[in-house]
């Protein structure tokens, strides 16, 4: 543990260099948008791009692992595995391995991805509620740590332990039960949620003790209790609750069977304003202080953080095709919508997204906003990114940005009107005072819209007979 005058210390730094950060990743996204213009990017004939920060990416990597260094004891294991799902992309997830960080799967799809990258085994995590048997045999196959949801599914780890030793690290996820955030649909730790065993329901605290009792190869505990919309201190108090847990089994069995404790992810993120915060360091200090025992040294940790990592590092432009007015309002149509922001789209209020306007040469808009809707091009009418909101007059061929959306936005298509994947491109300094980009996908093209649409089976239906008739 830190002493008084070193925190006083490490907040004078994080201070100045939070901002000093956050203000360069805003110039750097300036500049970014100028040279996705310049150099064709983004243009009347691919109206639509994801732009990734490669220096931020690796900044908050770095910030991550200074964080908890700077809060653990000395030598203490620590596993950083980015929340694939958060973005499935495998640049990027090559990118966070570079920089020190794992990997943690919840899908075949994923570890396919993390595999992809270059993720040992004994970097990834998989979480998952619904990992079939094959999963879980190709996981301890492997070699990679598994965190079993509910009694089920430890069952089934039995009987492929009894088959075949594995080195996979084995634990089981918890659910404390302390409450919901802001937003429902991912809070994972109410009374209800599907995650985990929940530890408060009558005789499950009991039946966890004496699920690690009976398996000496259980050897750690998993919980995720943040999220986007949950306090810090809702958070701390999942992470305290599990490590009361941990020591209690620890006390039962007499021995340090539990060696790991997963505390998951879900620090939320900023999406007001540029400013990064929380930061890693203030949650890590929360955490050391409010559970100090976690910290000294008799745990390894393993964390899970996804949407903090990457959101703020995104910027999805898009051009602006017609301007228009309804009602006595303006009215921008553009090319990203429902496809790219679809959680915005779906549910503005609990997932607002801050909007940028430029020029068509990529130079940032300035002069009187006036309130105007920014629609995507999908064909309902709730298709907006943001609706009645302040901005400069937008005109045909501006670009709008849809400002932190490097986590579950442009990464996540969703197909509504076929309307196709966009191009993602990494970005850094050239060094000459431009930008180099690097593609980490390509556009999809229309070929691959009509493949993945039964394009290989068009007459399927029509030469299908239900036997016996012509
Ligand atoms: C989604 C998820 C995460 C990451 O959550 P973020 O909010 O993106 O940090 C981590 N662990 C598990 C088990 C998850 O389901």
């Amino acid at each position: 543990m830190s002493g008084l005058g070193n925190d006083t210390a490490g907040d004078a730094v994080d201070i100045v260099s939070d901002g000093r950060t956050d203000e360069e990743r805003v110039a750097r996204r300036d500049e970014a948008v100028r040279a996705a213009v310049e150099q064709g990017l983004l243009g009347p004939d691919s109206p639509i791009v994801g732009l990734l920060d490669v220096t931020g990416i690796r900044e908050s990597a770095a910030a991550l692992r200074a964080a908890f260094e700077a809060v653990t004891a000395p030598g203490t294991p620590v596993l950083h595995a980015f929340a694939v799902k958060a973005t499935p992309l495998v640049p990027v997830l090559r990118l966070l391995s570079e920089a020190g960080i794992g990997a943690e799967v919840a899908s075949p799809g994923e570890l396919a991805l993390a595999r992809a990258a270059g993720l040992p085994p004994e970097r990834t995590v998989l979480d998952s509620p619904a990992k079939t048997q094959a999963e879980l045999r190709e996981a301890l196959e492997l070699g990679i740590a598994v965190n079993a949801d509910n009694p089920q599914e430890l069952a089934r780890i039995d009987a492929l332990m009894r088959s075949a030793p594995s080195r996979s690290p084995l634990g089981l996820r918890v659910n404390p039960q302390m409450g919901s955030g802001s937003i429902e649909a991912t809070s994972t730790a109410t009374a209800t949620s599907k995650f985990g065993v929940p530890l408060r329901d009558e005789g499950a605290r009991e039946w966890v003790v004496g699920a690690y009792l009976e398996r000496p190869w259980l050897t750690r505990l998993h919980t995720h209790t943040g999220s986007q919309g949950i306090p810090l201190s809702l958070m701390a108090r999942g992470v305290a609750e599990t490590y009361a847990l941990a020591e209690e089994i620890n006390e039962r069995a007499g021995r340090r069977q539990i060696d790991t404790v997963d505390i998951g992810g879900g620090l939320p993120v900023n999406f007001s304003s540029d400013v990064t915060t929380p930061t890693y360091a203030q949650y890590a200090r929360l955490l050391s202080e409010a559970v100090p025992g976690l910290f000294g040294g008799r745990y390894g940790l393993v964390t899970e953080f996804g949407r903090s990592l990457l959101a703020k590092h995104g910027t999805l432009l898009a051009r602006v095709e017609y301007a228009k007015s309804a009602g006595g309002r303006p009215v921008a149509v553009t090319h990203a919508g429902v496809q790219v922001a679809t959680r915005t789209v779906y549910a503005p209020a609990a997932w607002p997204l801050r909007l940028a306007a430029y020029d068509a040469k990529g130079r940032p808009k300035t002069g009187g906003e006036v309130v105007q809707d920014v629609a995507g091009p999908a064909c309902f009418a709730g298709d907006l990114l943001a609706e009645a909101r302040s901005l400069p007059p937008l005109e045909p061929g501006d670009v709008v940005a849809a400002l932190d959306t490097g986590a579950y936005a442009f990464a996540h298509h969703y197909a509504y009107n076929s309307l196709a994947r966009p191009g993602i491109h990494g970005f850094v300094p050239d060094g000459t005072g431009s930008v180099a980009f690097a593609t980490v996908r390509e556009a999809q093209g229309l070929d691959a819209i009509v493949a993945e649409s039964g394009g290989a089976h068009a007459s399927a239906l029509t030469t299908l007979r239900t036997p016996g008739r012509p």
